[in-house]
């Protein structure tokens, strides 16, 4: 399948001009850069050769900002004004923070806008200006690195992020002044670093326990094509728990009690760096020496192991819960890719092993596994690859319809769907006669045309006459690999046909696109009820419109005066509501016109079928 490069207007790359693009994991925890150096994809080290960046941000009095270790490093002592973890925040709105709020060290400021503030000794922060900080700082180190200007970023996010929480990454990306070609899911990254993207289609398992959360996604390729079949964990579940175990661990065997907040931090530190050293030995000594007690042991992995068994048996009913929901069992899967820090736990990957019975993907580093895909599909959509090597797919933002009787959208494709696509669908007249149908292209998650935006407006036109209903008319929509839709209509029984083309992806700023998805979900329930009202004034039109031209043709011959008294008093009646909002009374009046036009209908039939069969024989009849 050929990539999808999808440039902005007027800045189309230069060929043979290469590009420096980047590749950024922005972690709970960690957060990393990476990009293609000489040909191979590598995470990028800072001044001091630190790859990973600690989702840290510290704010000092004077305005100046501190990210990463240093940040980190204060995290205790300066509580208030050192924030971490500030993903969790990321698109949420106050109400959700005020729950979350009470456990965070933090001081929530209420604010007129949809967004939580953070109050800091530096002023007032959202968590967006906060994540542009650690991008910023991401952003500055790659370009020191590459020497030159990013030209752009492919930034993930968790696979389970809503609307909100991807157009909050966005801003926090735009902020610190980088270009997203795209945000890209996390697991679908860590895929695409092992080239499951080019490989046989299959299902494939992401497990990703990193320091505070874990994550369970299982994709399926299809056309080269990841598509998200279930996603699930525990937000509260990862790394920092296996500290705590340990902590917990060695408070009993050194017979202590219970310790202040600053030992059990510096515990939690302690037992951090045993935990890490255990990836590699088989045991190591323990040397605890707080001020407040010292304690000297041995930690081997064989309890280690124990401490955290209960950890990892949650996040194994985690992926079988995952599998449950994408009706799969553990044999479905054809690969298992590890990704998280703590997934270098042994015995992660045993249960992992155990539970999936194949062996996990682990052989790229799994803090860096995401980063590095990121960093694969930041290099294609830069535009530095030949045409043959690109497998990149697009999909449309938003949904594309036309716009049918009574002012409703019918979708002809639906938002999400990849590209290229091209999709029909058959459509017919309205009244008898009628020689040409307007087209109109809209694009919007609303049911009604005047909620949503029109690309465009055509018209067919040199249909034969005919009875409404009779004619069929394909309309069909095709987006190709660059975004572009082209409109086609035609009449079947005619070959009548006419084309249009139409630019749907530009002109639509992602603000726009995230406020008419968002009002497709909050109208919802009304643009329901503005469904079913139009719907019926459609079907209140079309047999009235039938209903007038069956009396003016034979109304008087077949109808006695009172019949046909009667039925002009229901036809007005139904004239009258369909005025009116009520779409129930529309129905009504609907149904009661029809059940005293039936005897009409009747009637009108016996005289057809009399006239047909005056002057021709059965046998003539029996041969049509
Ligand atoms: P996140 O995706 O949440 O930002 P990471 O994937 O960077 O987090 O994982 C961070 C976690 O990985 C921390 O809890 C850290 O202690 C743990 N970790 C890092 N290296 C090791 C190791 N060698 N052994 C065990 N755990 C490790
Ligand atoms: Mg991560």
């Amino acid at each position: 399948m050929a990539l999808l490069q999808i440039s902005e207007p007027g800045q189309s790359p230069e060929p043979h001009q290469r590009k420096l693009a980047v590749g950024i994991d922005l972690g709970t925890t960690n957060s990393l850069v990476a990009a293609m150096r000489l040909g191979k994809p590598e995470t990028l080290p800072d001044l001091s050769g630190r790859h990973i960046l600690p989702s840290v941000v510290r704010y000092l009095p004077a305005g100046e900002v501190v990210v990463g270790d240093e940040a980190r490093d204060a995290i205790f002592e300066d509580s208030r004004n050192t924030i971490s973890s500030v993903k969790r925040l990321m698109g949420r709105g106050v109400d959700d923070v005020k729950t979350l709020g009470d456990c965070l060290p933090y001081e929530f400021i209420q604010s007129e806008t949809e967004m939580p503030y953070i109050r800091t000794e530096a002023g007032d922060k959202s968590p967006v200006e906060i994540s542009s900080e650690i991008l910023k700082s991401l952003s500055v180190r790659a370009q020191e690195t590459l020497g030159g200007d990013i030209s752009g970023a492919v930034i993930t996010v968790p696979a389970y992020f809503d609307e909100a929480q991807r157009q909050a990454t966005k801003d926090a990306a735009k902020l610190a002044g980088l270009h997203v070609y795209r945000l890209l899911n996390e697991p679908t990254a860590a895929a695409v670093a092992y080239g499951l993207d080019r490989g046989a289609e299959g299902v494939h398992a992401i497990y990703d326990l990193g320091g505070g959360t874990f994550d369970i996604s299982i994709l399926r390729l299809n056309k080269g094509v990841f598509e998200v079949l279930s996603t699930g964990g525990d937000s509260a579940l990862g790394g920092d728990d296996f500290d705590h175990a340990i902590a917990q661990w060695i408070l009993k065997e050194s017979g202590q009690e219970c310790v202040g907040t600053s030992v059990a931090r510096q515990l939690m530190e302690i037992a951090r760096g045993l935990k890490e050293q255990l990836t590699d030995a088989d045991s190591v000594n323990v040397n605890v020496d707080t001020g407040c007690f010292t304690w000297q042991g041995v930690l081997t992995r064989e309890v280690f192991h124990s401490l955290v068994d209960p950890l990892i048996a949650k996040t194994v009913r985690a992926c079988k819960r995952a599998l449950r929901d994408a009706n799969l069992g553990p044999g479905d899967i054809h690969d298992v890719v590890m990704v998280g820090g703590s997934t270098r736990v042994l015995r992660v990957r045993e249960k992992v092993a155990d539970f999936f019975g194949a062996t996990p993907l682990c052989d790229i580093d799994p803090d860096r596994v995401v980063a590095v895909g990121a960093s694969i599909q930041a290099d294609v959509l830069a535009g530095n690859k030949p045409d043959d090597e690109m497998v990149l797919l697009d999909v449309i933002p938003l949904s594309l319809g036309i716009e049918t009787m009574g002012g409703l959208m019918e979708k002809i494709i639906h938002r999400n769907t990849t590209i290229p696509v091209t999709r029909a669908q058959e459509f017919t007249t309205f009244k008898d006669g009628q020689t040409a149908l307007a087209v109109q292209v809209v694009q919007g998650e609303r049911e009604l045309v005047s909620d949503c935006r029109s690309l465009a407006k055509f018209e067919l036109r040199g249909i034969p006459p005919m009875v409404a209903g009779s004619a069929r008319i394909r309309v069909t929509y095709q987006v190709d690999a660059d975004g572009l839709l082209s409109v086609s209509a035609k009449e079947l029984t005619s070959n009548v046909e006419t084309n249009v083309e139409v630019k749907p992806s530009y002109g639509l700023s992602d603000n726009e696109v995230t406020r008419m998805l968002k009002d497709s979900f909050d109208f919802a329930e009304g643009d329901k009820d503005a469904r079913a009202l139009a719907e019926e004034r459609v079907e209140a039109d079309r047999q009235l419109e039938a209903l007038r031209q069956a009396l003016a043709e034979n109304g008087e011959e077949l109808l006695s005066a009172d019949e046909r008294k009667q039925l002009h008093q229901l036809m007005e009646a139904l004239a009258i509501s369909k005025q009116g909002e009520d779409s129930v009374a529309i129905r009504k009046a609907i149904d009661e016109l029809n059940s005293t036009s039936e005897v009409f209908a009747a009637r009108r039939m016996d005289k057809s079928i009399n006239q047909a069969l005056s002057g021709q024989s059965i046998d003539n009849l029996g041969e049509e």
